[in-house]
């Protein structure tokens, strides 16, 4: 593998001690819950479902600092794998995306009533009724690699009016059903019901531990927030989406690693578009090349893991 893909990238953003906002409201740690006493939505804002993904702890972060209350409704803000995050080391800054087992891969019931004890089920089942509560929820990300941030979400006719509002990042990436070894937040529950009201999308900021990522994060959670009518359209005016298209794509297929021997072909970074029959990767034996009709190479592992998720592929839709 090349130096590009293994090298380090620079620690532009560092976790900040959040022990001011341990104690919320809830009677959960770090989750605070502002009701207007007006009727509206109930809306939560998601930060570290990933341990080691700062951005969406950057916009929480200033929502709280800055004394953000809801216009109407209820705005709940949370920091979710906060153990995970508390382990960031600069010397190893991919190692503490969670503690024992992901928290973006625990979503369905059978795991969350399961027997898993690891420290990261055990912050699911405290956060699972406060998930269970939301109208809509903003799960903020962000990327092992530099590339350009998207928006993540299933294919419902329910996620249009707020993927259009929201409009930036450009890359929109569909992801209809549950592809990943693990359901993601986002596909927890009434989120992935067609017939329910509740709606869920990841926002990818950008790379983990880039200055840009947070800025970003801080900008999609202003308009997410407005499109319900939570904050002051001045507030919101300040970050306006970016010009230019959505590019969409679909999720055809999640690669698992089978073996300890899964090699990419190439330094896969993100977004590059392969041909038909293109070699991806190695998997033990196994041959992974493109499908007919190639395809579009969306978030590579860095280091993959048997029995993990280490790449998705996508088709262009437009
Ligand atoms: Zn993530």
């Amino acid at each position: 593998m090349t130096d590009q893909r293994m090298a380090l990238p620079p620690i532009e953003l560092t976790p900040k001690d959040l022990s001011s906002w341990r104690t919320g409201n809830r009677g959960v740690d770090y989750v605070h819950t502002f009701d207007s006493g007006r009727p509206g939505p109930h809306v939560i804002v998601n930060a570290l479902t990933h341990g080691n993904e700062f951005c969406g702890m950057i916009a929480v972060t200033h929502l709280l600092e800055q004394g953000i209350r809801p216009l109407r409704g209820k705005l709940t803000l949370s920091f979710a794998n906060v153990e995970a995050y508390q382990r960031f080391d600069a010397a190893t800054p991919f190692d503490s995306r969670f503690v024992e087992r992901d928290f973006n891969r625990l979503w369905d019931a059978a795991t969350l009533d399961g027997p898993d004890q690891t420290a990261d089920a055990r912050r699911a089942r405290a956060l699972r009724p406060i998930y269970a509560e939301a109208d809509a929820l903003l799960d903020i990300h962000s990327t092992t690699y530099a590339v350009p941030p998207m928006l993540i979400h299933e294919p419902l006719d329910k996620m249009q009016p707020l993927a259009r509002h929201l409009h930036s990042p450009l890359h929109h990436v569909l992801l209809a059903g549950v592809k990943h070894p693990g359901r993601p937040l986002i596909q927890y529950g009434a989120f992935s019901d067609p017939q329910a009201t509740p709606v869920a999308l990841v926002v990818e900021c950008g790379q983990h531990f880039a200055a840009s990522s947070g800025a970003l994060a801080v900008g999609v959670t202003m308009r997410f927030l407005d499109f319900f009518g939570m904050i002051p359209r001045d507030l919101a005016a300040q970050h306006p989406a970016d010009p230019g298209m959505p590019k969409r794509y679909e999720v055809t297929d999640v690669l698992v690693a089978k073996t300890d021997c899964f090699r990419f072909a190439q330094p896969f970074l993100g977004f590059e578009d392969v041909a038909a029959d293109t070699l991806i990767a190695t998997d033990g034996d196994a041959e992974i090349r493109a499908p007919a009709g190639g395809c579009t190479i969306i978030m590579p592992a860095r280091q993959p893991t048997k029995g993990r998720d280490v790449v998705s592929l996508a088709r262009r839709l437009q």
